[in-house]
């Protein structure tokens, strides 16, 4: 169920929630989403996504993280209303290592790797991910996945 995995998700960033007051909205189309993946590499992606968006939101800034139905597939997006991401610079995020001129000068921490690890997860799954941003406006990074059944996750 990735509802119940993004809620457990928001718990562990619990801290960094809080210490930004930032406001996390969880926008579900239905109350239980069942996908076919590997539950940790999944928690993996959300994780990366969800703290990246917490680094580069402001204070009091604003996260979503929704899931839909899509194409047969089930989409899970994770917004934010942050500092955004160059347009020059947004195919180059998903390098190893990479990190935008605005997060190094503003010393936000980490090495990089974050996204690199999310496009791999996501790879793995034979799933696509994509990010459309806006400078000064915010990041909405979206990814798909396998619709799965209750009954295979027991
Ligand atoms: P790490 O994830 O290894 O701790 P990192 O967060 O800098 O370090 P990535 O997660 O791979 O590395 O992200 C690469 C770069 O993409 C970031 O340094 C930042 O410049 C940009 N970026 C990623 N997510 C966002 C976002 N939500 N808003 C603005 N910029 C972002
Ligand atoms: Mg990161």
């Amino acid at each position: 169920n990735i509802n119940e995995l993004i809620r457990r998700c928001i718990i562990k960033l619990e801290n960094f929630i809080t210490q930004k007051d930032i406001d996390v909205e969880a926008s579900f189309e239905e109350e239980d989403m069942y996908v076919k993946a590997d539950i940790d590499s999944i928690e993996r992606v959300l994780i990366n996504l969800m703290h990246n968006a917490v680094k580069f939101v402001r204070q009091n800034g604003k996260i979503r993280v929704s899931t839909s139905r899509y194409r047969g597939k089930i989409l899970v997006s994770v917004e934010d209303n942050g500092i955004g991401i160059d347009k020059n610079e947004i195919d180059l995020i998903w390098e190893r290592f990479y990190k935008s001129d605005k997060s190094r000068s503003k010393e936000k921490g980490g090495t990089g790797l974050g996204l690199a690890i999310v496009r791999n997860i996501i790879n793995d799954h034979s799933q696509e991910i994509w990010v459309e941003s806006d400078v000064g406006m915010g990041t909405k990074f979206y990814f798909t996945l396998d619709k799965g059944s209750s009954s295979e996750n027991i």
